[in-house]
Order: structure tokens, then sequence, then C-alpha cells
């Protein structure tokens, strides 16, 4: 087993890794020609045997390569889910006798056989199936279909990974194949041009509804996975939304970046992973059949980092390894600037959304920013570090959202450009100025970011950026929603229950560490009844009200008791020995923001404002 790196080297790796030339840098026929004789001509199988759906089987074959080679199962920046765990092998097969496979890491294998012809045989026994609902990206088979494929499926020789390879699905007759991999003559067979594109292109197979759709002449395919006895809902608004969506984020780029596109929707699902041209999406039917707005947001925001992360790429964020390095200083731009146009592209596209006008948008944003006191106690750069790959509760007694902190600093910086151009620019600019400079060989750092939008607006953002970005702070909203003719009036009101009464202050959590005993506490925010009381994040939890607590389902169901009045004995376990407090269970309040129009707003402030509420860039 690896013992999990220290931030500090984690962020060493990361940055070592970007150094290097990013492989996707190269248009992809530039690749072919380059390497396709430096490096092993590699081909897969992968086997899905309907009479046994609790694993699969891949076949790799290897030609032109050295006698010894390493083989390593990828990790995912975002998402690494360490499916080596689960793997039944290597075996590997050198021109009719037996080479061996040696374990020299968790995900990492060196390969001996001689000869330049190696054929390495694996299974992937899946773990055992969630609880429902499953996570979208997570591989899973099923009577009528699964996800695999990726970064959970396919090794990658190591120090190869610009080698192109082909992988060959061998699937029950009747299903189906969905997956940004370039399809060839053969069905069944599939092209990957680098092994980065081979591990970031998830293969859905099964039998699912299947439309298709063309945006500026380039081809988008929508599947849907329907769970049996799904609840029918209007397919047809549905690909409507997604064709809307996609036609608007294609006017704000100038241009779709890939050949095709495939949207993998999947009943009994949740969450969503952005790929180069794909994405895997969770779409419960009977959310669907109630109200898409949601689905659909999820869609667009998968769809955005198509551009806003798969190309426009923190310069941390480097290509396939198999150590998890995700950890990136500009993700707060990477996640809220994709949160900020999931909003405005499908207010663009005239859909429907939760929030009717942005104006009820940005007060629901504000009052989530300053609910998080994470928010504005750690700076976004610092929050993105640890967004990623880094165990729960690194920020101490504090959990910031880059989603939510880099939505708010798009919203207003926003405002800067389109006030400091005049209503010429906005940062619909910006977006396709990061695209023109970071979308090649070298990602963006925050100084980049913000010279920017330094050159969008002809203005200064330093004092933004320090203040905000590489600073911690609450951002003072007034000075620049001003700038079109409107204020925020920010007010508290106690959290209430449905039957209107004081909601208890149960703001307190705990996760299971993998592989240690009982759970340790996370506190978000140390002002809550539970950080009053002295508790703090990392605490090992030992016992509530005197009942042994050592799974976080007996730590849900104990702290679900607390009532507002009650006194709640808390022991914990901490470095030095054992703690104990009483928590006195009381009320609590959130913040509540309403966004008003300023009186004296200019005729040119309120022209500003005119533009800013329809939409227009
Ligand atoms: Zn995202």
């Amino acid at each position: 087993m690896v013992r999990l790196p220290s931030a500090a080297l984690l962020l060493l790796l990361a940055v070592t890794a970007a150094g290097a030339q990013h492989p996707l840098a190269h248009p992809v026929d530039a690749v072919e020609v380059r390497f396709a004789r430096a490096h092993p001509v590699i081909t897969y199988r992968l086997v899905v045997d309907s009479a046994d759906l609790t694993a699969f089987d891949v076949e790799m074959r290897v030609r032109g390569a050295p006698d010894t080679f390493r083989v390593a199962m990828a990790a995912h920046p975002e998402y690494d889910d360490r499916f080596w765990r689960f793997v039944d092998g290597p075996r590997v097969e050198a021109g009719g006798r037996s080479g061996t496979a040696t374990r020299e890491d968790s995900a990492l294998w060196r390969v001996v056989a001689p000869g330049g012809e190696a054929t390495v045989r694996y299974r992937v026994r899946l773990p055992a199936p969630e609880p429902p609902p499953r996570a979208a990206w997570r591989p899973f088979l099923s009577p009528t279909g699964g996800l695999t494929g990726g970064p959970h499926a396919f090794m990658y020789v190591v120090g190869a990974s610009l080698a192109p390879s082909h992988v060959t699905l061998d699937v029950p007759r009747s299903w189906e194949i969905a997956t940004g991999l370039v399809p060839t003559s053969d069905p069944r067979t599939f092209f990957a041009p680098s092994a980065d594109i081979l591990v970031d292109s998830p293969v859905f197979v099964g039998r699912f509804r299947d439309w298709r759709f063309d945006v500026g002449g380039v081809p988008h395919r929508v599947i849907y996975w329907p769970l049996s006895g799904a609840t029918p809902f209007d397919t047809a608004a549905f690909v409507g939304g997604i064709r809307g969506i996609v036609a608007e984020a294609v006017r704000l780029f100038g241009r779709a970046p890939y050949r095709e596109y495939t949207f993998v929707f999947q009943d009994g699902a949740y969450g969503g992973l952005e790929h180069f041209n794909s994405a895997t999406l969770g779409a419960p039917s009977a959310a669907l059949a109630r109200d898409q707005s949601e689905v659909l947001g999820e869609a667009a925001h998968e769809f955005i980092h198509t551009w806003n992360l798969m190309r426009i790429r923190p310069a941390e964020r480097g290509g396939v390894d198999y150590r998890q390095g995700g950890q990136s200083r500009g993700l707060w731009f990477s996640e809220g600037l994709t949160m900020f146009y999931a909003d405005l592209l499908m207010r663009r596209a005239g859909l429907r959304l939760g929030d009717s006008t942005r104006v009820v948008h940005l007060e629901r944003l504000l009052a989530r920013y300053l609910s998080n006191p994470g928010n504005t106690r750690i700076s976004p750069e610092r929050a993105s570090l640890a967004e990623y790959g880094a165990p729960p509760g690194s920020l101490g007694d504090y959990d910031p959202s880059v989603h939510v902190q880099g939505e708010v600093i798009g919203a207003m910086l926003d405002l800067v450009v389109r006030d400091a151009t005049g209503g010429r620019r906005s940062m619909d600019d910006v977006m396709r100025l990061m695209l023109e400079r970071y979308a090649g060989e070298r990602g963006f750092t925050g100084r980049d970011v913000e010279r920017t939008i330094a050159d969008a607006c002809g203005c200064a953002t330093r004092a933004f950026f320090d203040a905000y970005v590489r600073g911690a702070g609450q951002v003072d909203f007034d000075r620049y929603l001003r700038l079109i003719g409107l204020r925020a009036r920010v007010t508290r009101e106690p959290v209430l229950t449905p039957d209107g009464q004081p909601a208890p202050d149960r703001r307190v959590f705990a996760w299971a560490p993998p592989g240690a005993q009982g759970v340790n506490l996370l506190i978000n925010d140390p002002s809550s009844a539970w950080g009053r009381a002295g508790l703090h994040t990392g605490d090992r939890v030992i016992s509530i009200n005197g009942a042994a607590v050592t799974t976080w389902p007996e730590f849900r169901t104990a702290v679900v008791r607390a009532r507002v009045g009650d006194t709640v004995r808390v022991e914990v376990m901490r470095p030095h020995g054992r703690w104990a407090t009483n928590v006195v269970v009381t009320g609590h309040d959130r913040p509540v923001v309403r966004v008003e129009e300023l009186a004296e707003a200019t005729p040119r402030q309120r022209a500003l404002r005119a533009r800013w509420l329809s939409g227009s860039p």
C-alpha cells in the first residue's frame, strides 16, 4: 500500500508533472506522425460476460516495447477510486512463453517479457454496489448495461502515454456502445490517440435510448439508460434543452473543440464527470419527470468543463499519471466560472431555471457564500489546493467551497469588466482570451487570470486578486454591484423547522477514514454549537451521551436526536488523550440576501444593469 503523501509532496509531484510537455498540446495527427514509430503499438480487448457481471476482463497486447516496461492504473485527478485494489493479475505472456508482472507499487507493475511482444491479462472485480444512488462516474455492470473503460479499466504503459491504441469491446450482442473514443470501421473497435484520451473516455455499454443532433456541423449524441420501471419523462424537451446549452456554449467559446460529443445520462445515479468529448451524468427518471432544470444544470456544468478545465487548464493539471495530482491553485476559476456559465448559458438558451431571474440567482449565491465561514476565511487559491486529493478536514475547522467562492468572484469581475469597458466587454471576452492563451502547451496560474482580465478590461485587477483570490476576505459585494446600480442587503433570520419552531443546530459532521477505526469529526463553522463547545475537526469520536460511536450511521443517529435545549455529552480522542465536553444545543440563524436597485443609479449604471439582467454578453 502507498502511504498518502503529504500535501506538500503532492504539490511537488503535480508541479513536476505540469513541467513536462502536455501531450494534448499537439493536434492528434501530429501525435501519430511523431510518435507512432517510437512508441509501442497497443491493443486492448475488454470482455463483459453477461453470465458473470461481477467483473470484466482486459487483455492488453503491447508490441514494440522493451523487454522490461511498466504498466499502471491511472489516478483520476478529481475522483481517484483506486481501482488497482480490485485488479486480479496481471498475467503476462510473451511469444508463447510466460513473462512476469511484479507489483512495484499499488497501481504500478513491472512487466518482463522478452521479445518485444507481450500480452498482459487481468480481471477487474467490481466492488460491492454502493447503496443507491450510484455515483455516475463509477463502473458497474447490470443485466441491461453498465459503465466500464476509463481509468477503472485500462492500464497504460508508463512513459509511453503518447502511444495510440485500439480498443475492442466484447460485450453482449444486444448491447450498444457510447464513448468519446474515436469510432473505426468496426462498430465494436475504437481508437484512442493517446493514453490521456484512453483513460479519459469511459465506455457505456447496454440497451439505452439514443438521440443525435448537429451544432455548427458537429455531431452530438445524447444517450439515456433507464432502470426497469423508469418514470416516463418528456424526452423531446430534455434533448432540446441539451441542444440549447450546446449551442450557447459553442457560441460563447467560438467553436466546438472536438470532432463529436457524447452525453451519457444514467437513471439511478447521481453526480457527473467531465471528459474531453463526453460527460457521464446521473439523471434519475423520476426527477426528470418532475423538473428537468436540475439535471440540465448539471449537464451544462460538465459540458462547460469541456473548455473550462479540460482545455483552459490549471498549470498543475498534467497528463495521465498513476499518482493523484489534482491539486491546482486555479480550481476556483475552473469550477466557479463553470458554475457562473451553467446558469447564464441556460438563461441564454431560454430554459427554465430554479432561480427565476439573475437577481434571484445572485441573492441565493451570496447567501450560500456568507453561510459558510470557510468561504471568507480561507483564500480561494488555498481552498483550490485542498479541493481534490486531500482528505476531508484538511482545512481544519473550515470547509470552503471553491464552486461558490469562484462563482462569486466571477460574478463580481464580470461587473468590473462591463463597467470598465462601458458595456462593450464582459466575462465572455475573458473566457475567449483564456482559451486562446492557456489551452495549449501551458496551463494558467492565478497571475495569468489576473493579467487576462486586466487585458480584457484595460483596468487594474491586482488589488482584487490580492484581497479575494490569493488572500482570504469577504468580497465587498456593494462595491461591485454599485457599478450596475445594485446593492446587497444582508440580514440574518432564524433557521426554522417545517412547523415554524427554531431548528436545532446540528452543524457537525464526521467521516470514517479508510483503514482506521471509528469516525473523525468535521467542523465547518467554529461558531456552531459544536464548535463553541470546543470540538475540532479531526477529533475521533468515542461516545455521544455515553453510547459508543464507531460508525458514521451511529454518529448521524446520535446527532439527529439533538433538540434545542439539550445538553449533549461528547467524548473524543485527541493525540494527547481523551477529552470530553458538553454541547448545549441551540437554534441558529442564516444569512438572507436581498439585491436591490440603487435609487440614485445613473443612466450609465441603469444601461449596464439592463444588459446584465438580460443575460447578454
Ligand atoms: Zn465541476
